[in-house]
């Protein structure tokens, strides 16, 4: 991204005073704002544009902020800031769970808020901080899996083999190229321990959710799709 591009934010906020006071404050700061009152027209707004964050009131009509995010993040990984009311904790935990990656109690500073779009934005355009198929999400860094919102407890050699997968989306990738990337080309067992770690990895996604994630394709290997 060339530094003469504006980073897109997506406002979200039925208080006509706050989303103002916001739009204002992030255009002084050279952002490209987006307002959208209504819950339900956010998450076409989010899904439909490509923001580089979106701030989110959780109270909102028609479909209230953590429902939006929860719907959001079944598709996107983009960095999402929650405000809440000073008495809303759940929602702030809940906010957390399901993938917000920050949150503001109103009142807030905006200086404070600004602080942290900047951080969130960076973090937003290093390398592909998450991967994402369906309502499965890992992140590579932190070396957590999600399913939903839902965590997913993986041992190394399995999460390494799901990412590996993840990273070669739609791609048939066979048992020796598994083996080699993920237990290294000084692992001198059989292939067979590819089959065994897809079983796990099924008893712990497929298995629990009721998907078909990884498939099979016979005689060449496995593919994620
Ligand atoms: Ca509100």
């Amino acid at each position: 991204m060339g530094t003469g591009t504006k980073k897109k934010i997506l406002i979200v906020e039925d208080e006509t005073q706050i989303s103002r006071f916001l739009q204002l404050e992030l255009e002084h700061e050279n952002y490209d704002c987006t307002v959208v009152a209504d819950g339900r027209e956010a998450l076409a707004v989010a899904l439909d544009g490509d923001f580089d964050l979106i701030v989110l009131d959780v109270m909102l009509p028609s479909l209230n902020g953590i429902e939006v995010l929860r719907r959001l993040r079944q598709e996107r990984q983009t960095p999402v800031i929650i405000l809440t009311a000073r008495d809303q904790v759940v929602d702030k935990v809940t906010g957390l769970d399901i993938g917000a990656d920050d949150y503001m109690t109103k009142p807030f500073a905006i200086e404070e808020l600004l602080a942290r779009i900047r951080l969130h934005t960076k973090r937003a355009a290093a390398p592909a901080a998450f991967l994402a198929v369906g309502k499965l999400a890992i992140n590579p860094e932190a070396r957590v899996a999600t399913y939903d919102g839902h965590p997913v407890d993986l041992t190394k050699k399995e999460f390494d083999l799901l990412e590996y997968l993840m990273r070669n989306r739609n791609i048939v990738v066979s048992r020796e190229k598994l083996l080699d990337a993920v237990w290294g080309f000084d692992f001198y067992g059989s292939t067979n321990v590819v089959d065994v770690y897809v079983r796990y990895l099924r008893s712990k996604i497929d298995d629990v959710y009721k998907i078909d994630l990884i498939e099979t394709v016979r005689g060449a290997g496995y593919v994620i799709r």
